[in-house]
């Protein structure tokens, strides 16, 4: 892999265990390269595809997962070079399977499946140059032929895809606003994924989210009503985790999540203090943030985990010294009163655009 941003190849790769994780393998183990520009035809070099060839036998390898996107070339070399039934795939395929397995609704099923269409289309070629092999070469040409028709008939279906998706969000927006004609302010809770947002969730409000040490655990935005004990609610969103290297691709088939984030009146961002890398999270997230035109909501961090870091007064006061930061534990309880209050203060403060809850 690349090194991007600040993120080091070994954080990278971390990730990229913990996403075939929540893709349900095991991962037995993981090795990168240094060069100075991929090798056109494998990706890495020679000495590299040998080295996996008898890590694969040594461990009965079922998968190669790269980092970085392969072009359709590079895929069909590899698994070439691996041989038998390893399948060799790419962080974006890898995504798309974990995606794939989390979509509840209707509308996230429909992202996805346009994304992996649009994955497919220029990777049609493996399949019908597979077949051609196969018929030992007679059938030469009518692959090439079969690949034409099948990138038209994928390219409708995307645009029947494009359009289903368009309605149903329209249907959406007309189901929230209604949902919204009593005004409660929504709170939307934001972060790098494994923050702990579904646990904080969980916590306030009883909600039934899933809730595991796994990427994505929530991939649907879920709204769940949260009341004060002064008489006063307000609703609790839950966004999809942003991730270190989330390729375009997918960055836009979570667009309606995305939108989502816009329409509140409080932005929570959850932050796993915890983590190594927790400062460079939080400026993965804001950058994200900065993109998507929501400058004008006002916003909340949350230092989460601090039942976990090893010196939880040196967090406490540091997140003093600075401005709106709640510091909690989403596992234990701790600070969830603060959060609540704190979420109240910041609500009042901010008045709750009229336009959001016009039925
Ligand atoms: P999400 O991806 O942001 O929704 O994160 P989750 O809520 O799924 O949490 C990811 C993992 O972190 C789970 O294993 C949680 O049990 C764990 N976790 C969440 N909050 C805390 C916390 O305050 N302390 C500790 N120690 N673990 C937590």
């Amino acid at each position: 892999g690349e090194t991007s941003d600040s993120f080091s190849i070994e954080e990278s790769l971390k990730e990229l265990a913990q996403l075939a994780d929540t893709a349900g393998l095991m991962v037995v183990g993981s090795t990168y390269q240094k060069l100075a520009s991929p090798n056109p035809r494998t990706y890495i070099g020679s000495g590299k595809v040998a080295e996996i060839k008898s890590a694969i036998r040594a461990f009965e390898v079922e998968t190669v997962i790269f980092d970085d996107e392969l072009s359709p070339g590079q895929l069909r070399n590899l698994e070439k070079a691996f041989g038998g039934d390893v399948r060799v795939c790419d962080r974006t395929a890898l995504i798309l399977d974990i995606f794939n397995q989390r979509a509840a609704t209707h509308e996230a099923a429909l992202q996805v499946a346009l994304a992996q269409m649009e994955y497919q289309l220029p990777r049609l070629t493996k399949m019908w140059t597979h077949l051609e092999r196969q018929a030992g070469g007679k059938v030469k040409g009518m692959g090439e032929k079969q690949i034409e028709v099948d990138k038209r008939i994928l390219r409708t279906q995307i645009g029947v895809l494009k359009k289903e998706l368009e309605s149903v969000r329209k249907h959406r927006k007309q189901y929230r606003n209604r949902r919204f004609s009593v005004p409660v302010p929504v709170v939307s809770l934001v972060g790098y994924t494994n923050a702990g947002k579904s646990t904080l969730l969980n916590q306030l409000t009883g909600a039934n989210v899933l809730s595991e040490d796994r990427l994505f655990a929530t991939l649907d935005p879920t709204t769940r009503r949260v009341q004060m004990k002064n008489g006063s609610e307000f609703l609790l969103t839950d966004t999809v985790g942003f991730i270190q290297k989330l390729p375009t691709t997918l960055v836009a088939a979570f667009r309606a999540t995305l939108e989502e984030i816009s329409e509140s009146s409080l932005l929570v961002h959850v932050v796993d203090i915890s983590h190594p890398l927790a400062e460079q999270q939080i400026d993965a997230v804001e950058k994200v943030l900065a993109e998507l035109d929501v400058s004008e909501i006002p916003k909340l961090m949350v230092w989460n985990k601090v039942d976990k870091v090893t010196d939880p007064e040196k967090i406490k006061l540091e997140a003093e010294r600075r401005e709106d930061i709640v510091c909690i534990s989403a596992l234990t309880g701790e600070g969830l009163l603060e959060f609540c209050n704190a979420v109240q203060e910041k609500l009042k403060d901010s008045m709750v655009p009229v336009e959001a809850f016009v039925p």
